[in-house]
């Protein structure tokens, strides 16, 4: 039996809900039947994303907001998205990453055991495996070393074994999620990705292309792939939300601990990428070969096995195509207009590997 046999709708904890892959999830979740319940700081999240259920204004460093909010809402399980993700802030501040992902998580689950809510899924990162002494072009396995190359990789972890550490003490029945590159929007224009400043390879490459932003710079084309530039595995956001769902439905053992790689096992270089946006938009992205970015490994590809075995989960709207596609409507969208232009963002931040 899961908790979902236990009410008709069953709240589901949404922490961070107003973020990119929060709020997909929470659209995601709301069309399978369960209410989720947003609980977040809004310290980088937007107020006008949680649109399909309740939201409660809370820091996951609160023991007392959380416990208020399970009890608001008889929540019966949480999806923790909430903490911090800019891999380059973590290495200038690193106390900060691991008192909001580490410490928020420790208050997290001393609730959930106190209020008796014991199912769990998290928002881990492929950043997790960092580079691991893997050959250039293999696809990388849960069992892969691990091996973050920042601190923000390094409290994902650290989060991954604190969690699996209390499923086998207290039987907390929990899943790890390990997203590789998070990307696209909603069909509906409604909820889509903006970072400010933009860092990421599709909306830069988008704006070039629209004549929005500078030309792009391809970061290296001189690595060991096939067309020189760096490889990565993109799984559209809402691929990655249905993960979530699944997740949570699993049939899974009381104390039950799963990691799992969510990506298509499919990298696209960077010049793949490019193309694709220039296609979608009907015009050619204006770009240039720079240096190679500090950090970037050659290759990021998730072998997905594992999310089809024991999720019975596969990608649906992966296609490069479709992601680029997804992404230019959301861009285009009066909501990103509203958000990005007029000088904030709209629904901000994700985690990426
Ligand atoms: N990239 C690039 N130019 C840019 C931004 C990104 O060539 O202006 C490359 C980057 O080197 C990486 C890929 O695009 O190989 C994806 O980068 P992104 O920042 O989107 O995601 P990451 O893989 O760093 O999480």
């Amino acid at each position: 039996m899961t908790f979902m046999d236990r009410g008709s709708k069953p709240a589901v904890l949404v922490t961070g809900g107003a973020g990119y892959i929060g709020a997909h999830t929470a659209k995601a979740l709301h069309e399978q039947g369960f209410l989720p319940v947003v609980f977040d700081s809004l310290s980088s999240g937007f107020r006008e994303a949680v649109r399909w259920g309740p939201f409660v204004h809370g820091d996951i460093r609160d023991a007392g907001a959380l416990a208020d909010a399970i009890d608001a809402h008889n929540v019966k399980a949480v999806i923790h998205f909430a903490g911090l993700i800019e891999v380059g802030r973590s290495v200038v501040k690193p106390d900060l990453f691991w008192e909001h992902n580490v410490g928020g998580t420790v208050t997290l689950l001393s609730t959930m055991r106190e209020k008796g809510v014991n199912r769990l899924v998290f928002s881990s990162s492929a950043a997790v495996y960092g580079q691991g002494g893997r050959a250039a072009l293999e696809t990388i396995p849960e069992a892969a070393p691990k091996a973050p190359a920042s601190p923000y990789g390094d409290t994902k972890l650290a989060c991954e074994w604190m969690i699996e550490a209390q499923c086998r003490a207290y039987g907390l029945t929990a899943v790890a999620l390990r997203y590789f590159n998070a990307a696209g929007a909603d069909p509906s224009g409604l909820i889509g990705e903006a970072h400010e400043p933009e860092t990421h390879l599709i909306p830069l490459a988008i704006a070039a292309a629209l004549g929005d932003g500078k030309p792009l710079t391809v970061f290296g084309s001189d690595f060991d792939t096939p067309d020189g530039t760096c490889l990565r595995d993109y799984i559209h956001v809402n691929d990655l939300a249905a993960a979530h769902v699944e997740a949570l439905k699993a049939e899974l053992a009381p104390g039950a601990y799963e990691a799992v790689n969510v990506g298509t096992g499919v990298g696209a270089s960077v010049l793949e990428v490019v193309e694709a946006v220039g296609r979608a938009v009907g015009r050619p992205v204006p770009h240039s070969v720079g240096a190679r970015r500090a950090g970037d490994p050659p290759s990021l590809v998730a072998d997905p096995a594992r999310a089809g075995a024991l999720l019975n989960w596969r990608p649906v709207c992966s296609s490069l195509d479709q992601i680029v596609s997804d992404a230019l409507r959301w861009e285009r969208s009066p909501q990103y207009g509203a958000g990005v232009r007029g000088g904030r963002c709209g629904t901000v931040q994700t985690t990426h590997a």
